[in-house]
């Protein structure tokens, strides 16, 4: 099956009581047992409910993984994934990473004594310097958040299985329409639901995918264990998203091309990043390991200051003025003051994250209303 049967049909079947061709949403807790254990494969909801179940499949199905798991948030699936680590291990983390993943890691999991290293990650041969025998995961964003640099995901391979440790790979950004990181050899997918997965800027939810059933397993447990599961309506709802990623996607990558190329003609502005620039610093990997370039595009203009790109982001009508990223419509977001507040100013400028800079999650709108949205603010 290729990728746009699968986003509608992968690992989906007509539910068993009447045929319904989608999983009806079942709202419940519980499930009646004829006598202990004498169960339909459902006991209680957090251990397992069909229509998550449903889901589940279906995200396993679309980054061709054995093996998916649904959460209440993107963190609440970094959060199970750092569970399966002891105090005393160590992390190799991307260092321009989600606001919010970075202050699980420091403010967090670094109390219960598992060390982080950020590391720019766009020469994977830096990511080797780092490795040593505590060392049991990396973790890895492809492309960055805001500053949409490419990681290789296959260099990345190599290094964790010579020192077989973890890799993990969050595909929020790029979903499976672009990339498949498992098919590279990743061990874990992880997604923030709430962006393109869902789609609709409806629901917050997080998803892990894996091929190896060992390790399923163990994220089962923690699943179980640790209860941060989602609800039979958000999973009905992401099931939906689904099911149009594909069509979705070509657009949000057709329209943030002709952003991109526009916002780079704009005399007023200064810096473009979007990977699929001949220019672009990591193009060539951009090239190879994704299908299209998205539609995520962070820019700067030439007056350089807080109060310039928010009078920008103030004047947009169309584009809203936004956290969150990756639904049908157009959001424009200032991650100095919103997705990276949680990082410190000197960390952020380091990465490239100044005041000036504003990120787009470009949606499947008309390209002309949005780019002449974009012109009459700039301008
Ligand atoms: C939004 C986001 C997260 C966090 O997911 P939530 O669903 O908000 O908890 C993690 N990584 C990336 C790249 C994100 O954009």
């Amino acid at each position: 099956m290729k990728f746009n049967t699968k986003t509608i049909h992968g690992k989906q079947h007509p539910d068993k009581a009447y045929g319904s061709v989608m999983p009806p949403i079942y709202q419940t807790s519980t499930y009646a047992q004829s006598t202990p254990g004498g169960h339909q494969g459902y006991e209680y909801s957090r251990s397992s409910n069909p229509t998550r179940h449903a889901l589940e499949q279906s995200l396993a199905s679309i980054e061709n993984g054995g093996y998916g798991l649904a959460f209440g948030s993107g963190l609440a699936a970094i959060d199970a994934v750092m569970k399966l680590l002891k105090p005393g291990d160590e992390v190799i983390s991307t260092n321009d990473l989600y606001g919010g993943t970075y202050r699980l890691f420091t403010k967090i999991f670094e109390g219960f004594g598992i060390k982080f290293h950020f590391v720019g990650m766009s020469n994977a041969e830096n990511i080797e310097h780092f490795v040593n025998k505590n060392t049991k995961l990396i973790w890895v964003e492809t492309p960055t958040n805001p500053m949409m640099s490419i990681i290789d995901i296959k260099k990345c391979v190599v290094i964790a299985q010579k020192y077989k440790v973890l890799l993990a790979v969050d595909n929020t950004f790029a979903t499976p329409y672009l990339q498949q990181p498992l098919n590279l050899g990743a061990d874990i997918v992880m997604h923030s639901a709430t962006k393109y997965i869902g789609g609709h800027s409806d629901l917050v939810m997080g998803a892990l995918i894996v091929k190896d059933k060992e390790l399923a397993k163990r994220l089962y447990f923690i699943q179980n264990a640790s209860g941060a599961i989602c609800g039979p309506q958000d999973s009905f709802l992401a099931l939906r998203g689904i099911k149009t990623l594909h069509v979705r996607m070509q657009r949000h990558c057709e329209n943030g091309k002709a952003v991109a190329h526009f916002l780079r003609s704009h005399s007023k502005v200064d810096k473009v990043y979007w990977p699929g620039f001949k220019d672009h610093p990591n193009y060539d990997i951009a090239k190879e390991q994704m299908t299209d370039f998205g539609g995520m595009i962070s820019f700067s203009t030439k007056e350089d200051s807080l109060q310039g790109a928010v009078s920008v982001v103030n004047k947009l009508r169309i584009f809203t003025l936004a956290e969150s990223l990756g639904g049908v419509e157009s959001l424009a977001g200032h991650p100095a003051t919103m997705t990276h507040a949680s990082i410190p100013k000197k960390e952020r400028e380091k990465i490239g994250v100044k005041d000036s800079l504003i990120r787009l999650s470009v949606g499947i709108e008309d390209q002309e209303d949005l780019i002449n949205d974009l012109r009459q603010a700039i301008d």
